[in-house]
Order: structure tokens, then sequence, then C-alpha cells
């Protein structure tokens, strides 16, 4: 059974993360977020990458 469709797919994650996932889509990740523990580690581990790839390119727009 494929564990993908019962979580929140990583270009999902990288949207929501960066605030430009689609309101109603929002909603569901972050409902799903806060009630998955496995999902809510996936989004602190992205959270990271996205930071320090946003300290590489210089934070152009901080
Ligand atoms: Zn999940």
């Amino acid at each position: 059974m494929p564990d993908s469709e019962l979580h929140i797919a990583d270009d999902d994650l990288d949207l929501y993360l960066m605030g430009r996932l689609p309101a109603p889509l929002n909603s569901i990740v972050k409902a799903h977020i806060e009630s998955c523990h496995y999902c809510a580690i996936r989004a602190v581990e992205q959270a990271r990458v996205l930071w320090r790839m946003r300290e590489s390119l210089g934070g152009a727009d901080g």
C-alpha cells in the first residue's frame, strides 16, 4: 500500500512551507501536519532545507 497517498506530497509540503499553497489545500495540509507526527517531522526537516537554500541565495526578499 503506497504511503504517499496517506501523507502530504513532497511538492505540496514545499509549497505549504513557502506559503504558496492555495487556501483550500493549505488548510488540508495544515490540519494534516497538526495531526500527523510523521508529516510534522517532515515539515520541520523540509523547512530547514528551504531555509538553507534561502541562506545560500542571499535572502534577497527577506
Ligand atoms: Zn502524514
